[in-house]
């Protein structure tokens, strides 16, 4: 059996934990980047694309059945692919719950399921003139928050909005979403849902490191005056919780999976992430979840204290731990309940 997955993201981390488990492994990579992905010995087959999108044509599906390949899904899936192919135009076996990836790409449906799962989220507005506080504009489907803004009001809101329509960064008649800002700390949770072991697993906590939002700190702040931030993740920092915040962490990942399993069918499979803030009271805001693996567990290719404490001595990456499923399943003739 095979482990594939487009080569991008954490790609590296996936099919390295794939070979540590003894599979067979192919990157599906863009051909300006092969050569990266050959540098790699862990890596043992190499489908080329020219974009990602081609990951749908038939003859490139069918080599990927022929291997037995399951595929994992990260945020490249979602991006390039789209959630539409993935889940009406891509036969190929995918390790967790498909359907979830929807979920996660429309903002309603995610805010739906966030609320089910009793999660404290930021405040949401409908229209500008019912801001009462700082809020951030966000864009619908966005990437890497590029193009969000800060408004504490109607008039600010107006003027700020007016700058980026004639940098031509947002169109005339856009819709956004408009939520309250948190002000606090920033903390993304990786979790692990086991359907072998009907249990929730906590692998790693990170903050991301974003440009230009992180930078304007070094500004002095006479001269911050009108910069606006932008968040494109360019990094990942590791993060470890203060012990006393762990049992919250638990409660609201099993709240976010048995929310999934009631709204979403089968629910939630493998890794999953809850994004958000610990406010001025360190309580947990979350303005965002992630329902397949995210980049951040990058930074854990060896483990992470959490997977240290969860398996001892071994050193289980959340690429890893989704390989150690599938081989588990495989023995088992449980498939089925890890794949879709
Ligand atoms: P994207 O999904 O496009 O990356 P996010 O919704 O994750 O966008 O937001 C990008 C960044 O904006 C986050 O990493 C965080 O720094 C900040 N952010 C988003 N929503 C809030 C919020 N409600 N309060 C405070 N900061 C936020």
């Amino acid at each position: 059996m095979w482990i594939t997955t487009l080569g991008s993201h954490c790609a590296l981390q996936v099919l390295k934990g794939a070979k540590d488990e003894g599979f067979m492994t192919a990157v599906v990579t863009e051909r300006r980047r092969e050569g990266l992905y050959r540098r790699f010995g862990f890596i043992d087959d190499f489908v080329v694309v020219d974009r990602f999108g081609d990951v749908a044509k038939p003859d490139l599906q069918a080599a990927l059945r022929e291997r037995g390949a399951v595929m994992v899904p990260h945020g490249t899936l979602v991006s390039e692919v789209g959630v539409d192919t993935v889940e009406g135009g891509l036969d190929v076996p995918i390790f967790g719950n498909r359907r979830m990836l929807r979920w996660e790409s429309d903002r309603n449906l995610k805010e739906k399921l966030m609320k089910e799962a009793g999660i404290r989220l930021p405040r949401s507005f409908a229209t500008p003139e019912e801001m009462d506080g700082l809020c951030i504009v966000k864009l619908h489907g966005a990437r890497g928050g590029l193009g969000y803004f800060l408004a504490d009001g109607p008039g600010p809101y107006r003027r700020k909005r007016e700058e980026l329509e004639a940098k031509g960064l947002l169109g005339r008649d856009a819709q956004v979403f408009i939520q309250e800002y948190v002000v606090g700390v920033p903390a993304y949770l990786h979790y692990f849902y086991s359907p072998l072991h009907r249990r929730l697993e906590f692998l790693g906590a990170e903050k991301r490191y974003e440009t230009t939002v992180d930078g304007i700190g070094r500004v002095p702040s006479s001269l911050q005056g009108e910069l606006s931030p932008s968040y494109v993740v360019v990094g990942n920092i590791p993060l470890v919780l203060r012990e006393s915040l762990l049992e919250d962490v638990y409660r609201m990942g099993e709240d976010f999976v048995r929310a999934s399993q009631r709204l979403v069918p089968p629910g939630s499979i493998g890794p999953f992430c809850l994004e958000g803030v610990y406010d001025a009271e360190a309580r947990f805001v979350a303005f965002e979840f992630s329902a397949r693996i995210v980049a951040g567990t990058n930074l854990y290719v060896n483990g992470s204290p959490y997977s240290a404490l969860t398996y001892g001595g071994e050193q289980v990456s959340m690429g890893r731990r989704i390989a150690m499923e599938v081989k588990e399943a495989q023995a088992s003739g449980s498939l089925d309940s890890v794949l879709t």
